[in-house]
């Protein structure tokens, strides 16, 4: 069965490259009737925070990637690494290294001036020479000779000499382990079959497959996604804007669109660009992985969004922009609330996501009578401009029942008929009337949206 996880360092956010290697691993698994496991690695106890740790929670929760069982603490396991450690001093395949931080740098200087890999002197020497006040690392043993190979399932086969990869330092004086320790004495107890994560870590999964060989475990599949990068094809970073998934929560973007948008970029199955999860358990694969870098594009990211907005519910679309129109200092009283509802379905295809709201719904909630000012005041002033929209008044008065935004604009064109005159004759000067030159849907969805009372009102204080 498969085994994967998502093994994040706590940093204060769920990284958008943190989220799309959480996905990929939460797809992987769960298209397999496997497991997704979820590790904290918070062995780093000086920046370690509770709050750092609920960020990343909040954030896969809010993606809808949900793990089995407890997240595992990293820290919690710290004994159980050092006696890995100690399991590996004993066959041999560690030491212990008792250099001093100065005659370690004195060492390395020396190793890089003549162009050699830095190794301790204490890797050969008889521990019995120890001196047994000193403080000292556990170093693995790293092979000399020959290369390490990985076969990762993304970038093909991968070869390292291991002239390039020294010994290690798997236990530090404190008696804490290091992250390449750590990290493959936990894959192994918790059973992950499948390690999938950035290819940041790439350099990493040679240290460790030597590590796992040392103890004769198994090897778990590597897959080493891509990391993503700007649109100006740098390394994402803070200069890009927003990083954690959050941001993107505020924002407005949906949890869908944010997810579909994540496994597209440097995932490609085809042309098609709305997947959802029930459709992308089925047909994610690491093979389909790019092996080049992703660029983030917020203009695709809008299009993949926009997709999932219109697909919300009427009732989800209100209760997702309320807090978006809040912040624009929209007050949703009954008025404004019953306006929005009724118009819900014709917003939901005019924005790319929540914050876009308020900019097209703005129409809506103006105040009588309304300002009315320079291009968009223009219709009105034109010649019979007053005299249409008093006829309009009239035809709507009779209109008994305003059940629907078609049926009204039946009634416009009706009314356009009768008159013998173009369209725009009657658009133009309504839609001013009706919504001061903001932006706004078709002329039935407007009327229909502000509703019977408003929309004649709002007429009248141009005729009157
Ligand atoms: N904790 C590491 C990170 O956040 C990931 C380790 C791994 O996936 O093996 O980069």
């Amino acid at each position: 069965p498969v085994v994967t996880r998502f093994a994040p360092s706590p940093t204060g956010y769920l990284h958008i490259g943190g989220a799309r290697t959480a996905l990929f691993n939460w797809l992987y698994a769960r298209g397999r009737g496997g497991k997704f496991l979820l590790r904290i690695e918070d062995t780093d106890r000086a920046r370690h925070t509770e709050e750092a740790v609920a960020a990343i929670i909040d954030g896969l929760k809010w993606l809808g990637l949900d793990w089995d069982g407890d997240p595992v603490s990293q820290y919690s396991r710290r004994d159980r690494h050092a006696e890995i450690a100690e399991k590996l001093l004993q066959s041999g395949r560690a030491y212990r290294c008792y250099l001093t931080p100065d005659e370690l740098s004195g060492a390395r200087d020396r190793a890089k001036a003549k162009g050699v890999r830095f190794e301790s002197p204490w890797r050969e020497a008889d521990t019995d020479d120890a001196p047994a006040d000193k403080t000292y690392a556990i170093r693995f043993k790293a092979p000399r000779d020959g290369e390490t190979v990985i076969e990762d399932a993304i970038q093909g086969r991968v070869a390292f000499p291991n002239s390039a990869l020294d010994d290690l330092i798997i236990l530090r004086s404190d008696g804490g382990p290091t992250y390449n320790l750590a990290v493959v004495v936990d894959d192994y107890d918790m059973g992950v079959t499948h390690v999938i994560r950035g290819d940041d870590h790439l350099n990493n999964a040679a240290r460790q497959q030597q590590i796992y060989e040392a103890l004769d475990w198994s090897t778990p599949v590597f897959g080493h996604v891509p990391l993503i990068h700007g649109q100006d094809g740098a390394k994402l970073s803070k200069r890009h804007g927003a990083l954690g998934v959050e941001a993107y929560r505020d924002q407005g973007y949906l949890p869908e669109g944010l997810a579909n948008y994540l496994l597209r970029l440097g995932w490609a199955h085809g042309d098609e660009e709305i997947i959802p999860f029930t459709r992308a358990k089925e047909t994610f694969d690491l093979s389909g992985v790019n092996k080049a870098p992703a660029r983030l594009d917020i203009d695709k990211l809008n299009h993949v969004n926009s997709h999932y907005i219109a697909e919300l519910s009427d009732d989800n679309f209100v209760k997702g922009a309320t807090p978006f129109l809040s912040g624009a200092g929209v007050t949703l009283d009954t008025d404004n609330f019953e306006r929005l509802t009724r118009s819900a379905s014709f917003l939901k295809s005019r924005c790319a996501n929540l914050a876009e709201v308020a900019g097209v719904s703005e129409y809506l909630f103006l105040q009588r009578p309304l300002q009315i000012e320079g291009k968009a005041a223009k219709p009105l002033r034109k010649e019979g401009a007053v005299e249409i929209l008093a006829s309009l008044i009239e035809v709507l008065q009779e209109e008994a029942v305003w059940s629907s935004a078609e049926k009204l604009d039946e009634t416009l064109k009706a009314l356009v008929e009768t008159k013998n005159i173009g369209f725009g004759a009657l658009g133009q000067p309504a839609r001013a009337a009706l919504t001061a030159g903001r932006p706004s849907p078709g002329l039935g969805e407007v009327l229909y949206g502000l509703g019977r009372e408003e929309a004649l009102a709002r007429l009248a204080d141009q005729t009157a």
